[in-house]
């Protein structure tokens, strides 16, 4: 009888310490040269191949690495390059490559979007005049380098033509099939070659089929399947799906490949149900996703071997594939470096950890249960003793939910009657105007932050710094003539983990990081027991910077839902039950504002939309607790508590009536690239709330005229209702400097009191 593989998906490009990251920053600063920066990724590529290989795993990706995305690379091999980069003919200069990523001084970076339910971006493929053709087998140079150096008989990872298109732009939905058309041969190719080389499985990723799918979807990926298959009659494939279970189970599964992979994690036992109920094909390896590949939570390997054993009634052992739910890339490296407190530093499994449950996994299949029972017993308790601490079971916390069921957060007053009652309280002027609400985080911020946190400065000496520079921007932003003032978040690192810091239930890692796009890495706060708030967190800043004006300064929060997006959340409880336990948290801090005398209050939800399930059938409930979560968080204060809400992104079309939910007394948000379309939604859905369009975009350094924004409001105003309206700037300003910020916010001022003449 044959055994059990265990494979890999992905491996973290960016190393353990970072050393990706810090090697392309290197080359793009000139500090060194191709050849060098080359060799060090190279090293760096196959520590981590051979770290996977001494893990155990049977079945090693290649060509999952890459020199900034999958997505992009894809494209270059394709020959798919936006015609403002030079390209000629042949391989795809290095430097052509980090053009399209980054841009240049002629032309503007691809646009660059999220992949899937992660906070990993890719780089869009723009297909218009695009004519593909190959440029470079990647996935084979990949192959040949781990064969030759390292004996490792790699399994290339390939983006799958379906998922490539869908992700693409630049084409009508009426042209698809004429561009699989092109790729399918290009695809073919690439796969022959392999085929000669000897390659053994091939990995065609094909994510998009955890969505939700229209049936000519599934026309396409039987056209396009059965062309490989029958190009490539020696070759494996294998197509992977990840993130969610399938639908059309069926369809897929009997796609004329040679294994399919699927996610046994997510979806509450979707995929599982389906192998049960359909059957799986005699012909074909199911390669199972049994461990998280996109949490950070060890496994109960003992739960985890009883789901092999359910999956191994319907498909024998010897056809199965044993592997993370997706690809690594988007868990940190390794817990070994870390220090947190045992209970939780032994619940923790990143990338190399994973890989390590999969290696024994498979030795419990292959071998029996009892060949591992050591192993899978230390799991069980580990999870166990995580599971029984007291920080995942604060008694005072769960006794506050549990008084929830039932509670209706609403405001005392529907909107139109807070409003007259703030508009006596406030006295603002017709089109007030505001920012939203960081200010320069200058070089010289940072680095008091930096000495601070080295204990080099004083808690008095930094608090000092912050109230210096709260006190010099109050000045500068009465000055300009705003009418809403803000503190500038000038103490706060990043606007998650600036909270996670001060919140119960929460710890920050030392080297948890991940790619979040290009050479950028983000260090995701780890949710790991009962949020619980235990200190003012923002009061003094927001105290003392209305201790300086008459004007109204606006309070300023990161909104629940934005909080649970950015972290490593547990996934013991519901991860509802976690957005509540924030949300309770966060109004105690709003009480504490209002009663402090803020009567302004900001509850940014940045990353609402993006937290969108990838099933359209789950956003309705998703968006019911992210709404609940909000009003949770603000519906407490008095009528005479104004609460506004910033969100940066344009596109609201399918979220338009949950940030009506919302009820937030003003929302800010991010317009000034999308002007047209978003004042459409806007109009279509009859918005009747306030409403502040950024009329400036805070991403370019350039200073807007008062002309330029006496334009955009012109637009808005003809058609949304000027009673409502604010002028505030698309985002906060801190990565603007001072001079920028200056300049640009008299501009704002200027065309508001332009505005205001002519009502
Ligand atoms: N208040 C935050 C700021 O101004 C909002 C940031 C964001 O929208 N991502 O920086
Ligand atoms: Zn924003």
């Amino acid at each position: 009888m044959g055994k059990s593989l265990s494979s890999n998906l992905g491996y973290p490009r960016i190393g353990e310490q970072r050393e990706w990251k810090k090697a392309l920053e290197k080359f793009w600063s000139g500090q060194v040269d191709k050849e060098v920066f080359l060799s060090e990724l190279k090293k760096l590529r196959f520590k981590s191949l051979q770290k996977q290989k001494e893990k155990g795993i049977d079945l090693i990706p290649v060509g999952d690495f890459s020199l900034y995305d999958q997505v992009l690379d894809t494209s270059v091999m394709f020959g798919i390059i936006p015609e403002r980069f030079s390209y000629d003919e042949g391989p795809v200069s290095i430097d052509t490559y980090f053009d399209i990523a980054r841009g240049n001084k002629g032309a503007v970076a691809s646009e660059m979007t999220k992949w899937f339910n992660t906070n990993y971006h890719y780089i869009v493929p723009e297909l218009q005049g695009a004519k593909p053709k190959i440029t470079e087998n990647r996935p084979l140079f990949y192959y040949r380098e781990a064969k030759e150096e390292l004996k490792i008989e790699g399994k290339p990872v390939i983006l799958g033509p379906v998922t490539f298109v869908k992700l693409a732009k630049g084409y009508e939905p009426e042209q698809f099939d004429a561009i699989l058309e092109q790729l399918i041969p290009l695809y073919a190719e690439i796969l022959q070659q392999l085929e000669a080389e000897g390659v053994q499985w091939v990995q065609m990723d094909e994510p998009i089929l955890s969505t939700t799918l229209h049936s000519s979807d599934i026309d396409r990926f039987k056209k396009v399947y059965e062309a490989l298959n029958s190009a490539v009659p020696k070759l494996n494939l294998l197509l992977q799906t990840y993130f969610e279970g399938i639908d059309d189970y069926q369809d897929i599964v009997n796609l004329p490949v040679q294994g399919i992979g699927l996610d046994f994690v997510h979806d509450a036992g979707k995929n599982l149900a389906s192998i049960h109920q359909h059957g799986f094909p005699e012909d074909k390896v199911l390669a199972a996703g049994v461990i998280d590949g996109q949490n950070i939570w060890r496994s109960d390997l003992s739960e985890k071997h009883d789901l092999l054993q359910n999956i191994t009634n319907a498909v024998p052992a010897e056809r199965l594939i044993i592997q993370p739910s997706a690809s690594l890339l988007h868990v940190p490296v390794t817990v070994k470096n870390e220090q947190f407190d045992p209970v939780l530093q032994k619940g923790l499994s990143f990338a190399d950890e994973k890989l390590v449950e999969v290696s024994l996994l498979s030795k419990g299949i292959n071998g029996g249960r009892k060949a591992v029972e050591k192993e899978i017993n230390e799991s069980t308790a580990a999870v166990y003793a995580l599971n029984q601490s007291g920080d995942r079971n604060v008694l005072s916390v769960q006794e506050e939910i549990r008084q929830l069921s039932g509670y209706r957060a609403e405001r005392e007053a529907p909107f139109n009657k807070r409003k007259k009652v703030q508009e006596a309280s406030f006295g603002l002027p017709f089109l007030p105007t505001t920012t939203i609400g960081s200010l320069p985080q200058t070089a010289e911020v940072r680095k008091a932050r930096r000495e601070w946190r080295k204990g080099e400065w004083s808690d008095d000496q930094y608090g000092q710094y912050v109230k210096d520079q709260i006190k010099s921007w109050i000045a500068i932003q009465e000055e300009i003539g705003l009418d809403v003032l803000v503190h500038g978040e000038f103490e706060r690192n990043d606007m998650v983990e600036y909270f996670g810091e001060k919140l119960g239930g929460f710890v920050t890692s030392k080297n948890g990081w991940v790619q979040s796009y290009g050479s950028r890495c983000v260090k995701p706060p780890i949710i790991y027991g009962d949020v619980a708030f235990r200190e003012p967190m923002t009061l003094k800043e927001s105290v003392y910077a209305q201790s300086l004006t008459e004007k109204p300064v606006k309070g300023m929060l990161t909104g629940p839902i934005t909080i649970l997006n950015w972290s490593f959340v547990r996934d013991d409880i519901p991860q509802h039950e976690v957005t509540h336990q924030i949300a309770l948290a966060l109004r105690k801090e709003v009480e504490a504002l209002e009663c402090e005398g803020i009567n302004m209050i900001q509850v940014d939800e940045p990353a609402l939309r993006e937290g969108l399930p990838l099933k359209k059938e789950k956003w309705e409930n998703y968006l019911k607790h992210a709404v609940y979560s909000f009003k949770l968080a603000t519906a407490s204060v008095k009528n005479e508590t104004q609460i506004h809400t910033h969100m940066c992104y344009s596109n609201f079309d399918d979220i338009i009536d949950a940030i009506h939910a919302l009820d937030a007394d003003v929302l800010a948000i991010e317009a000034a690239r999308s002007h047209g379309g978003l004042i459409k939604t806007f109009e279509d859905k009859a918005y009747d709330q306030g409403l502040g369009l950024g009329v400036y975009d805070i991403h370019s350094p350039r200073v807007p005229s008062v002309e330029e924004i006496i334009d955009i409001l012109d637009r808005a105003l003809r058609t949304l209702d000027p009673e409502l309206f604010w002028i505030n700037p698309d985002c906060g300003l801190k990565t603007r400097n001072e001079k920028e910020v200056i300049e640009s916010l008299k501009s704002m001022v200027a065309a508001a009191h332009l505005a205001r003449e002519k009502r």
